[in-house]
């Protein structure tokens, strides 16, 4: 069966970006456990969350959790944060990847595009970025920034329950496709 590492960004004293009253580690914490509920609720998978509460964790022990289990796949949530007036949605590899990983991240930017396009939300694209834990992971890896927290536009759906179930239930879909996971 594959493994997915699901690593919600920053956590503990590192509250990653802030804006709008809310804290980048809070909604990404959110995100990633509702995706990691959605993939093993519709799919046959095994997951790894490298946190699950509101802790600290550096990112070298992120890629060592992914490498020691041997995942198929690390996916790293994230919010974006600029001058508060970029908007939107990215993602991101690492600067070099192989085949296998430019597939698997196109496959799932394609299925992410489908909530994009109900909200309204403006994509960036798929980008390529030298971030540690996409270069320490061996697994595929995959980091989405989910819209820019200290956007106004961006926060308030952010805030929209509706919107935070969508993008993660898409998140999970997305994974599923690009990883062809069996449906349970
Ligand atoms: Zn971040």
């Amino acid at each position: 069966m594959k493994l997915v590492v699901i690593d919600p960004g920053h956590g503990g004293t590192d509250s990653g970006a802030t804006g709008n009253g809310l804290k980048e580690k809070d909604v990404a914490l959110t995100i990633a456990l509702k995706t990691d509920w959605y993939l093993n609720h519709y799919y046959k998978v095994k997951t790894i969350v490298t946190r699950y509460t509101d802790k600290y964790v550096s990112l070298g022990d992120r890629s060592k959790l992914s490498n020691s289990n041997n995942a198929d796949l690390f996916f790293s949530v994230h919010c974006n944060a600029f001058d508060g007036n970029a908007y939107g949605y990215e993602d991101y590899t690492y600067t070099s990847v192989g085949q296998t990983t430019k597939n698997i991240r196109e496959t799932f930017h394609n299925k992410v595009t489908e909530v994009l396009n109900k909200y309204g939300i403006r994509n960036r694209g798929m980008k390529t970025k030298n971030l540690a834990v996409l270069r320490e992971t061996r697994a595929s890896a995959i980091l989405v920034e989910t819209l820019f927290i200290d956007n106004v536009g961006d926060s308030n759906l952010l805030k929209n329950s509706n919107y935070i179930e969508d993008i993660s239930k898409c998140y999970a879909d997305g994974i599923a496709l690009a990883l062809k996971l069996e449906k349970k």
